[in-house]
């Protein structure tokens, strides 16, 4: 007897916001990179920057991430947040490999220039585990100081929002990485599930998991997060196997994105990620959350086939 799905409720819309993809350069060198393959990629000027946050703003976008490769190691980062802030964005997200916030003093330049959010990723619960993932020795230590700098020097104003991208090699740790963060006081941590693209598909065998092999030490970490009273969110995993814990699916909450690539810019980067990104089956033409459910990232089921995919049937 399956048991009864979660009602899924409808979540307010966040502020437009808009993506910006600043370069590729970046100090780590991780084996599931998605941007593995556009590393060399000259990266973009300030001055290319601010014409497109200004071109944001004026669409109607009022929160900004800027993403890369790794955005923090810029020498212009303060002036760009800065300039975001002066454009009148009200959220200024870095997301980052965190390491450049080991530094005290480019934290505090950091949060005087007005950032509103660190978005860190940690790929393991050790340095062992962590470092071997982004393969550059030393990124645990200074990622975990960066994300321990930030709380104590913001006073809570930037919010600590972490990343951890699923892979073979720490799915077992997930619990373990959630206890870090809860003692961390990090505000809340999200799982991304590895999207196969870049290096990840390159080495998918050894990179990429199973999805319900994942979902036992998931769980066990969205517990613990609702324990610590973290939101915890789950990023790139159908709702058939997110039954119980259908509210952390992070693609709710994911605003309206205009994402500004490398030379073009996308306005509703959630409509391709659905389309051309995600896939779904068969099968799901019966299942009760079909109308929202985005599917797995198109390339597992190539590799894993669809069978772990079956149908919720609504009892209501
Ligand atoms: S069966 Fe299909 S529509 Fe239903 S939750 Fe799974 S992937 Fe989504």
């Amino acid at each position: 007897m399956p048991s009864k799905p979660n009602k899924v409720v409808a979540i307010p819309a966040p502020m437009k916001r808009a993506s910006i993809n600043v370069g590729f350069t970046c100090t780590n060198d991780c084996v599931f990179c998605v941007a593995a393959d556009k590393r060399s990629f000259p990266d973009k000027t300030t001055a290319e920057i601010k014409h497109e946050m200004e071109q944001a703003y004026v669409g109607g976008a009022r929160d900004v991430v800027f993403s890369g490769g790794e955005c923090a190691i810029r020498e212009d980062i303060c002036d760009l947040v800065a300039f975001a802030r002066d454009q009148g964005f009200l959220a200024v997200n870095i997301q980052t490999n965190g390491r450049a916030f080991a530094s005290k003093a480019f934290c505090k330049k950091m949060i005087l220039a007005g950032m509103t959010v660190l978005n860190p990723a940690l790929h393991g619960h050790t340095e062992e585990l962590h470092d071997s993932l982004t393969r550059s020795k030393g990124s645990f230590r200074q990622t975990v100081l960066g994300m321990h700098n930030m709380r104590k020097l913001s006073g809570g104003r930037v919010q600590v929002l972490v990343n951890t991208v699923v892979v073979k090699k720490n799915y077992r740790h997930l619990p373990d990485i959630a206890r870090l963060l809860i003692g961390l006081r990090v505000h809340a941590y999200q799982f991304a599930f590895v999207h196969a693209m870049g290096n990840a598909l390159r080495s998918f065998a050894s990179v990429v998991p199973r999805k319900t092999d994942v979902m036992p030490y998931i769980k066990e970490a969205i517990e613990l997060g609702k324990r610590a009273g973290l939101h915890v969110g789950v990023e790139a995993v159908p709702l058939c196997l997110m039954q119980g814990y259908e509210k952390h699916v992070s693609e709710f909450y994911i605003p309206s994105v205009e994402l500004w690539d490398r030379g073009e810019r996308i306005p509703k980067f959630e409509d391709i990620r659905i389309k051309y990104g995600k896939v779904k089956f068969p099968q799901c033409a019966a299942c009760c959350h079909k109308d929202y459910c985005e599917g797995p990232w198109k390339e597992y089921p190539e590799y894993y086939g669809d069978e772990e995919f079956q149908p919720i049937v609504s009892t209501q």
